[in-house]
């Protein structure tokens, strides 16, 4: 059988996570991101996390080293067109994904399938970008992508049954749970969560609770593994406003308005995680 081959576009926290399972299941990868020092930091990642998998006794050192040899990275996109898909990963930019696709559509005959990893930008819109958006799709990973078992399979107003099966297929070839949605801001990932979220932090901005509080009620009073606020830290406090701005300006309800205490944290640089402070604290 052809060695099947997906080019990944994107190399960040989501792109080295989607090359890593794709690898290990198999896929030709190729890896490709515009900073020579993502791209290296993302092959150290995954070669870290492999051979974690390979302690826990998950896997063996044979398929570690035969998912390894299947990774190649790429600067540029010169041999796309060989792939039997493409994922795109890069950053949350309307302008940068539209732009990227215009130019996949350009060089990816079809009906080779174009996926995005999206966490809010509609499929329709980057779809429209392309003369065969009945060939885009959305492919919403979650984070980290080797661990969750969801993948939120999008479909957008043109994208056609092939391509929503195609893909189905392939996610439970990686392991993992397809469940298909439609285009709407937020998906139904981040529309049931994100609200959640700008609660708690609500609590916290009108001194209901203090975070730690507001993390203890909900892991141990409903069973959630995380605290929304920890969990907040984790995905970027950055990127929930951005997601929250997207669910109030695409459904028009000022139910999903932003909290003004996750605004002046986002100006304030506490960005969670990446930059060390949240609504929690990070060595
Ligand atoms: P990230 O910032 O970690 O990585 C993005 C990468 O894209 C960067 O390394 C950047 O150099 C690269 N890039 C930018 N423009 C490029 C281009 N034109 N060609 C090639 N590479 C380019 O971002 P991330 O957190 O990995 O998110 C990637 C995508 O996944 C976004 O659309 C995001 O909404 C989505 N997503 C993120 C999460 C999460 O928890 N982080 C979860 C689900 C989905």
């Amino acid at each position: 059988m052809r060695v099947r081959r997906v080019t990944v576009v994107g190399a960040g926290t989501m792109g080295n996570g989607i090359a890593h399972v794709f690898a290990q299941r198999g896929w030709g990868v190729t890896l490709v991101d515009v900073s020579r020092s993502v791209l290296d930091r993302a092959l150290e990642t995954i070669k870290r996390n492999l051979d974690r998998q390979v302690k826990k006794g998950t896997l063996s050192e044979a398929d570690r080293d035969a998912a390894l040899g299947r990774l190649v990275p790429g600067a540029a996109l010169d041999g796309v067109a060989d792939s039997t898909l493409v994922v795109e990963a890069i950053i949350e930019e309307p302008k940068a994904k539209f732009e990227l696709f215009a130019e996949l559509d350009r060089r990816v005959p079809p009906p080779t399938v174009l996926a995005t990893n999206t966490s809010s930008i509609s499929i329709t819109e980057i779809a429209a970008r392309t003369q065969h958006p009945e060939r885009v799709v959305g492919m919403h990973f979650m984070n980290p992508v080797p661990v969750m078992p969801l993948v939120e399979v999008v479909r957008g107003l043109a994208t056609s049954d092939a391509t929503v099966q195609s893909v189905v297929r392939t996610v439970q070839e990686l392991g993992k749970t397809p469940v298909e949605v439609s285009d709407y801001p937020g998906f139904v990932s981040n529309r049931v969560l994100m609200p959640m979220i700008n609660e708690a932090i609500y609590c916290v901005m009108e001194g209901v609770a203090t975070p730690e509080a507001v993390d203890t009620v909900m892991k141990l009073g409903m069973n959630h593994p995380m605290g929304p606020l920890a969990l907040a830290d984790l995905i970027g406090l950055d990127v929930c406003l951005a997601i929250l701005e997207v669910l109030q300006r695409g459904l028009g309800d000022d139910k999903y308005r932003p909290c003004p205490l996750l605004r002046k944290m986002v100006a304030a640089g506490r960005l969670g995680r990446k930059s060390g402070r949240g609504f929690h604290e990070y060595a």
